[in-house]
């Protein structure tokens, strides 16, 4: 339910917040950490331009917090804020939301220029699990990899698939991503070592888990939503060689350990809830969900986020040239929610942690722009993509900067974004 918080008219004293079209306006309000002068981690809150300064706020006593909720937002981190659930959240949102409201006093030494700010991870993320939820990604990677089969797997339909990840390699939008080296297998010859030829990004969104569960507590489907925390974009980079070689019989190993970037700014769930929606409906001969996984009553667990990838060459950024839109997606093309993700990953009782990250899937539509990642786009390597540099694009190449920008927008609601998630391929060592 949308309250006082979501109010489309409510303005700010951060004039850049009001703007049109700002990723960052007070209905937002999403937390993120930002280096400060001292060299630690400080928790930040974006508005418009500007990032407050979170812990300031509260030790001038701006900002009226008290007890664990004070002591979570001194932290270096956001782990400890994202345990205390959605009541402290909310109590947290309004108080922020107030100090920053147009009618209240300007306080200008509590915020910076966010152009200034370097950013770091949101949390100490404990663990990172990459779901397949996307039934058209599944389906174009399917036909590619096993052409005489049946696209889906048997298991798809019934529950979300997914392989635990490398929270080792989670890194914060911005930040280099080195070509790996990895065993290639070509079709007609033995296995060699050496540069991933067939790099690769994959448009996902992230879920933060805020309450988590103890070992041997499953998470109920229909309490599932209220444990998340909030939303980031994210680049899973995969190596595709690598991935095609090694993927039987256990999944991706070292095509996806050594980098997936997020966007600095986590949008709670609170910010996007005038932006439920109840996603893609399932076929008619589609099998029907075990009990656990089956949203309860009016569930509307499906978010309307809207992405935009963009790749920009070195030779086009050296010449001034507006970097190329690759593919555009939606999140509500998923078809397994965060909700039924979380239900599923602890249906066996595998407690989930503050601050794990939770990966969607590569988001991809059904029509081919909105394919996610460029084995799609460009179906292995077939279809390349022309690029204003005289270049073509199978792959990524060193060099490339991928960008991803994502943002909600519905009417009688406005527009909250995401910012952007961004990294620049650098050449194999
Ligand atoms: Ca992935």
């Amino acid at each position: 339910m949308t309250n006082a918080t979501h109010d489309p008219a409510r303005q700010s004293w951060i004039e850049s917040a009001n703007e049109l079209g700002c990723d960052f306006p007070i209905q937002n309000l999403p937390f993120g950490v930002f280096e400060g002068e001292d060299g630690a981690g400080r928790i930040g809150v974006a508005i418009g331009r500007q990032v407050l300064d979170v812990t300031a706020a509260i030790e001038t006593g701006a900002l009226a917090l008290e007890g664990e909720a004070a002591c979570a937002l001194c932290a270096e981190s956001l782990n400890d804020f994202m345990a205390l659930g959605p009541d402290v959240w909310h109590r947290v949102r309004v108080a922020i939301g107030d100090l920053l409201d147009a009618e209240s006093p300007r306080q200008d030494r509590l915020v910076r220029p966010m152009v200034e700010t370097v950013m770091r991870l949101p949390a100490d993320i404990g663990d990172y699990t990459d779901f397949y939820a996307a039934r058209h990604h599944a389906t174009n990677v399917g036909r590619m990899f096993r052409p005489d089969g049946e696209p889906l797997m048997p298991n798809w339909l019934h529950l979300p698939v997914g392989y635990h990840g490398r929270a080792s390699s989670v890194v914060v939008s911005g930040t280099d991503i080195m070509r790996p080296h990895g065993q290639l297998k070509p079709d007609d010859g033995p296995p060699a070592f050496g540069p991933c030829r067939l790099l690769d990004y994959e448009l996902e969104f992230g879920a933060f888990i805020g309450t988590g569960n103890p070992m041997g507590s499953r998470v109920a489907i229909g309490e599932a939503s209220d444990r998340l925390f909030g939303v980031v974009i994210l680049n899973d980079w995969s190596a595709r060689d690598v991935q095609k070689w090694e993927y039987q019989p256990l999944g991706p190993f070292n095509a996806k350990n050594f980098a997936s970037t997020i966007s600095p700014w986590v949008v709670t769930m609170e910010a996007l809830e005038p932006y439920r929606s109840h996603g893609p409906a399932r076929a008619a001969d589609d099998p029907p969900l075990l009990d656990y996984l089956t949203p309860t009553g009016a569930s509307r667990d499906a978010i309307d986020v809207q992405a935009v990838v963009t790749l920009s060459s070195a030779a086009m950024r050296g010449a001034g040239t507006a970097p190329v839109q690759l593919s555009r997606g939606t999140l509500a093309d998923l078809s397994w929610s965060f909700a039924q993700m979380l239900a599923h990953h602890t249906s066996t009782g595998c407690p989930m942690r503050p601050g794990d990250l939770i990966g969607s899937g590569t988001v991809s539509g059904p029509e081919k722009e909105s394919r996610g990642c460029l084995l799609e786009l460009t179906w292995r390597g077939t279809e390349p993509i022309d690029l204003p540099d005289g270049t073509q694009r199978r792959f990524l190449q060193d060099g490339d900067e991928l960008t991803i920008a994502a943002w909600c927008e519905r009417e009688g609601a406005g527009r909250v974004g995401f910012g952007t998630c961004s990294g620049v391929v650098l050449p194999a060592n």
